[in-house]
């Protein structure tokens, strides 16, 4: 349950001085001046009050050690209270009218809700976590847990306060290859965060990649702090905890020192939205009898250089520099072999580009039914999912029904379609079955038939980059969207909503296809770069320019070959690898809706198949028929 802000404001509000005043007696704060609300710093040692009252947000604020501290804070510290509890007290007290219905409800329906460990005396978790510095006092406050086999247990609570994931973890120093976490058997786990029930949204909110860090940094003496669930390698919190998190205008990713870590910084921070990220710079080194020794997490921190050294790290959190300046000693090399993309699936293609990387832009030109479609439903929507990535589908032209037939086709393959002329086709009903199962939720097509602004799509596709971590966008094609401009800027709109696209794909390290067409030419010559609308300039922006051909019959006639190909794919440009200028010739396949240079190319079985298949495919090229082409694009 997420309070709506303006109430807690307004309880606040009426409760005004009053908060400060018993926040201050109740802690005792020394030197306190009623009138004007001030005192000595509770949280640091001064000898000049640097505590004051902010009447307007209702708050103590230290100008001295930058803490921050409100009736809310108060009540979960002083009551042990969760955030609910907290803001219910609030309510009361000001008679602001609010349901808490969902307080303590499971409203999951089919969730098989974890069971709560009993409360034992804790003996090995005390040890072990007293080896690493933290309290007794920390654990309880986390409702850390024994349970009879002497491992730690710890309770994920949603905003709720409702008891949704538990996880254990051995008392002890795990060896490699022993597990080091697992979740309650027999139960469901919801990817929430650790503490998320504790959480003031009006502090800065601290995310980290554990529960012993988090643990850390409450022993510290900061209690904003959640962990992610599964460590650094998996995002689904995000997108479980978006609204959550929404709440929050300033956020510290403090992320472990090594390399997932710096993964995990680098793909969550754009998609929490780098305007509210701020970065910690902790200590990396430590000297230990004269050796210098790694620091790799906060634990580390704490246990190395204490308590204060933490609460300085937080407390100088930077934020995050804006990107398009940068000292170039400090660029990191281009690593293909580590550097995320999407493999075409055409060999060829693949030995040239390598990968088509993320945080790139492709542009993909064509005439019409050159099969540029079939070109972007194979490469770009294809391919995408079977390498496990969701993707984003703008189809100006298409229509949703026959955009959904075609890529079923190319992902059913011509092993599974029987066609019995040029437009039937048979697909069994669990061939079927399973394909839609596979790609259920992964594709994102727009869904607004009226507003085909930039503005609008752009927006869409950002809020799909962070909140469903989708990194691969296609938009099909520049000429349906609406630039907001009349004909004589249209160049230069174009030109402005590639930028923004170059932008896009490098802040959220995704992959973007922008179909263009080529200006009107000759209708039996082929494509260049140079012929895409819009002038050099958009082309000159994109990390890649892809073209496609389909081949005449002319054309054809001249390669003097029984079974001639179908198209050539140009790469006119590849500004990663420097491969460029080449040109792959390919098969057309009418059953399938598919590209193919080689066999294996042909019967590509996506990954809804985990079937083995014994018999090959018949060869095409040696049947007697001709090959067909497509209708339309
Ligand atoms: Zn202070």
């Amino acid at each position: 349950m997420i309070i709506p802000q303006e109430l807690i404001s307004k309880a606040k509000e009426k409760l005004g001085d009053k908060a400060a005043v018993k926040i201050a007696k109740d802690l005792g704060f020394e030197q306190f001046d009623e009138r004007n609300l001030k005192a000595l710093c509770y949280w640091h040692e001064e000898k000049t009050p640097s505590l004051v009252w902010n009447p307007k947000d209702n708050y103590y604020n230290c100008f001295g050690c930058g803490k921050k501290y409100d009736i809310l804070d108060h009540y979960m510290d002083r009551e042990n209270l969760t955030f609910l509890g907290a803001v219910e007290k609030l309510f009361n007290e000001t008679k602001v009218d609010f349901k808490f219905g969902e307080r303590n409800v499971k409203t999951k329906r089919e969730y098989i809700y974890p069971i709560l460990e009993e409360k034992r005396e804790r003996v090995n978790v005390d040890k072990y976590f007293a080896k690493r510095k933290i309290s007794k006092e920390t654990l309880d406050y986390c409702d850390v847990r024994e349970d009879e086999e002497g491992n730690a247990v710890f309770n994920y609570y949603d905003t709720n306060d409702v008891l949704l994931t538990v996880k254990y973890r051995p008392s002890r120093k795990v060896p490699r290859g022993e597990s080091k976490m697992w979740c309650q058997k027999n139960a469901d786990t919801t990817p929430i965060l650790f503490n998320m029930n504790r959480i003031n949204p009006a502090q800065p909110l601290l995310i980290c990649e554990g529960e012993t860090d988090l643990l850390a940094v409450i022993e510290s003496g900061y209690k904003n702090v959640v962990s992610v669930p599964f460590g650094a390698g998996s995002e689904t919190w995000i997108e479980e905890n978006y609204v959550f998190l929404e709440q929050f205008n300033k956020i510290i990713v403090w992320a472990d020192n090594d390399e997932n870590g710096i993964k995990m910084k680098r793909s969550v921070i754009p998609r929490l939205g780098q305007w509210r990220c701020y970065e910690v710079e902790p200590p990396t080194i430590v000297e230990i009898d004269g050796v210098d020794r790694h620091v790799n997490d906060i634990n580390e921190v704490l246990y190395f250089f204490g308590k204060e050294k933490v609460l300085e790290v937080i407390g100088n959190a930077k934020e995050i520099p804006i990107s398009g300046i940068i000292d170039l000693a400090s660029v990191q090399d281009f690593d293909f072999q580590h550097s995320e993309g999407v493999y075409t699936g055409l060999k060829d293609l693949d030995n040239w580009l390598y990968k088509m990387f993320f945080g790139c832009v492709n542009i993909i030109t064509g005439k019409n039914s050159s099969g540029k479609s079939v070109l972007v439903n194979q490469l770009c929507i294809g391919e995408t999912l079977n390498q496990g990535y969701d993707v984003f589908v703008f189809s100006g032209e298409l229509t949703k029904p026959q955009l959904k037939k075609w890529i079923e086709w190319s992902f059913v393959g011509r092993r599974h379609i029987k066609r019995t002329d040029r437009h039937i086709r048979k697909i069994k009903p669990e061939i079927e079955k399973k394909v839609r199962d596979w790609y259920k939720g992964r594709i994102y097509t727009y869904d607004n038939d009226t507003d085909f602004t930039a503005t609008t799509v752009l927006a869409k596709m950002e809020e799909l980059a962070r909140r469903k971590g989708v990194k691969v966008f296609v938009i099909d094609n520049l000429m349906m969207i609406d630039l907001e401009c009349g004909f004589d800027s249209i160049w230069q709109k174009q030109k402005e909503f590639v930028i923004k696209l170059v932008n896009f794909a490098n802040k959220f390290n995704v992959l973007v296809h922008l179909v263009a067409h080529p200006r009107k030419i000759e209708h039996d010559r082929r494509a260049t770069k140079f012929d895409i609308a819009g002038s050099g300039d958009i082309t000159n922006l994109a990390h890649y320019v892809m073209g496609i051909h389909r081949y005449t019959p002319k054309e054809q006639e001249k390669m003097g070959m029984s079974y001639p190909y179908s198209c050539v794919i140009d790469l006119f440009k590849n500004r990663l690898t420097g491969t460029q200028d080449k040109e792959l010739n390919v098969y057309f396949d009418l059953d399938s809706y598919r590209f193919w240079s080689t066999l294996e190319e042909l019967d590509k079985q996506y990954k809804w198949d985990n079937e083995t298949y014994k018999d090959k495919l018949p060869d095409p090229r040696e049947a007697i028929d001709k090959p067909e082409f497509m209708e339309g694009d």
